[in-house]
């Protein structure tokens, strides 16, 4: 039974499905005007790593995370945040591009590095600026009901009204002293200081505006979440995660915003994973002192190395990242990397030798391991340390030549990697002559299902080439032998003659 910290309850509850074996998942998407870094992808590895578990323990899930090409301010630490500059127009007039360009490109970016990451694309990435008529007709449901005030053009909404206010940060109308006075700190228009916009009436030639029932203008920035949410998943969902920066004020707006719009309790579980941070203080595109997906791969590190570190320390722990952390991280990867080489290479070399072997590893108890600290709140680095305790016992069973049920041990390694999202790569594999004989139909080995998973790339039509290629050097026709061997190549593939078989390496 997966147990998982809801910031909401402040504790680790059971999971349970609003509908029986699926879940709705929002994730809070980056705002697109400038690069994603890695304090980003670290909070957009934990939704991840949840999809992958519920996937693995069998619901379907639906993700949906949004991007934000509209209405993230410039002073969004200040209160509520509506004074400052829009951060998409902001850049737009630095680099003289329209905000399209700009949000355009930075999404693109965004989309690529999630991709190099292996984490799972949301089934869809919606954009605030395509979802306008669906926030204002929220505010109009917001403003019918008295939760929401226009003045001037802009709208605002008043907390005073809505007495759940703080439920999920703490910050409740009492705490933060509201509602007794106003001292017009922020808008002028507010009542309230802590009241947030919901619409703001754009100032002449702004950049991004729309036609609404108040102003021409542009909307305020929680709007969206709770516009994009109810359109692709329903009034109620199982799961909302971001950063622990979205806690305040950002998630807190939008509980208020679609519980007061639908009459109904919004979301079961708030996840939020906690900061990177670079010497001790927080990682961010505001502060500059943040590290892209790209600085990382300068120094010889891979997308897989990242994702090694990120797994290393628990989501609800902030993190620090150093080079020296990220260099073990890489280290641990190999390890896996090196293991994984030599689990196929010995399925593969004992292919004929697998049937009624007994396993000397107790899979089941690794499995169970496994199982009981991805339930434990998604405890990853525990997770790694049952995987790491696994490869030391495969390898001491290896090292004896003791005979143990590689096939076994090779799919529990396969899906556990993949709950973590971790992708191994293997660049060569020797395959003994046998293997790849055409005329012998083996009944061990799947070689596609064998080699596909580490040697990426490799298709049916490689496996048949070498067989025909391995027949052509049977019957000493060099020529043709030559010939697969260039096609082999075409695929991305270099054929190698050894010892007692091939050599297969990647290219
Ligand atoms: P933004 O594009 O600024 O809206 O941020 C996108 C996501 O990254 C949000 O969920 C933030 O909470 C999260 N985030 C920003 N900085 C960090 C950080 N240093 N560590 C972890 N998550 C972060
Ligand atoms: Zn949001």
């Amino acid at each position: 039974m997966l147990k998982i910290y809801n910031t909401f309850t402040n504790k680790k509850e059971e999971f349970k499905s609003i509908n029986a074996g699926k879940v709705g998942m929002y994730t809070c998407g980056p705002t697109v005007y400038d690069y994603i870094h890695i304090g980003n992808i670290r909070s957009y590895t934990t939704p991840d790593i949840l999809r992958r578990y519920l996937l693995y323990l069998g619901y379907e899930v639906k993700h949906i995370k949004n991007i934000t090409d509209v209405g993230h301010l410039t002073e969004d630490d200040i209160v509520q945040g509506d004074s400052g500059e829009d951060k998409l127009v902001k850049k737009s007039l630095k680099e003289k591009k329209s905000p399209e360009e700009i949000a355009n490109f930075y999404e693109e970016y965004f989309k690529e590095t999630e991709k190099e990451m292996n984490i799972l694309p949301a089934n869809y990435f919606p954009r605030a600026t395509a979802h306008i008529p669906q926030m204002i007709k929220i505010i109009e449901s917001l403003i019918e009901k008295g939760f929401a005030y226009e003045k001037n053009g802009n709208v605002f909404f008043n907390i005073c009204k809505f007495s759940e206010y703080g439920k999920l940060s703490g910050n409740t109308l009492e705490n933060l002293n509201v509602c007794k006075r106003f001292d017009g700190e922020e808008h002028e228009d507010k009542k309230n200081q802590w009241d947030f916009a919901l619409w703001l009436k754009a100032p002449k030639n702004h950049l991004m505006q729309w036609q609404s029932p108040w102003s021409v203008g542009y909307p305020g920035w929680h709007i969206e979440c709770s516009a994009m949410s109810t359109e692709y998943l329903g009034e109620q969902i199982d799961f909302h995660t971001g950063g622990e920066d979205n806690i305040f004020p950002h998630h807190e707006a939008e509980i208020a915003q679609t519980e007061c719009h639908t009459g109904k309790k919004w979301v079961n579980y708030w996840i939020h994973t906690r900061y990177l941070l670079v010497d001790s203080e927080k990682m961010a595109k505001s502060k500059g002192n943040f590290y892209k997906f790209e600085d990382v791969k300068e120094k010889g590190f891979s997308a897989m190395d990242l994702r090694m570190l990120i797994l290393s320390s628990h989501y609800r722990s902030q993190m620090n990242f150093s080079w020296e952390s990220l260099t073990q991280a890489q280290k641990n990867r190999k390890t896996l990397e090196n293991f994984f080489a030599r689990i196929t290479n010995s399925a593969i070399h004992n292919f004929n030798n697998q049937q009624n072997k007994r396993s000397k590893i107790d899979i089941k108890k690794f499995q169970e391991q496994f199982e009981n600290a991805m339930n434990d709140d998604l405890n990853t680095p525990l997770v790694l340390s049952v995987i790491f305790d696994f490869v030391k016992n495969v390898n001491s069973v290896l090292d004896k030549n003791e005979n143990t049920n590689l096939t076994e041990v090779k799919s529990f390694f396969e899906k556990s990697l993949n709950v973590l999202g971790i992708v191994l790569e293997i660049k060569s594999l020797k395959l003994p002559k046998e293997i790849v004989d055409l005329n012998k139909e083996n009944e061990f080995i799947d070689l596609k299902n064998i080699l596909g998973t580490v040697l990426l790339g490799i298709s049916q039509e490689i496996i048949d080439l070498m067989k025909q290629r391995n027949q052509a050097r049977d019957e000493k026709d060099f020529k043709k032998s030559d010939q697969l061997r260039d096609e082999i190549k075409k695929l991305g593939f270099e054929i190698k003659d050894v010892k007692d078989g091939y050599e297969l390496v990647k290219l």
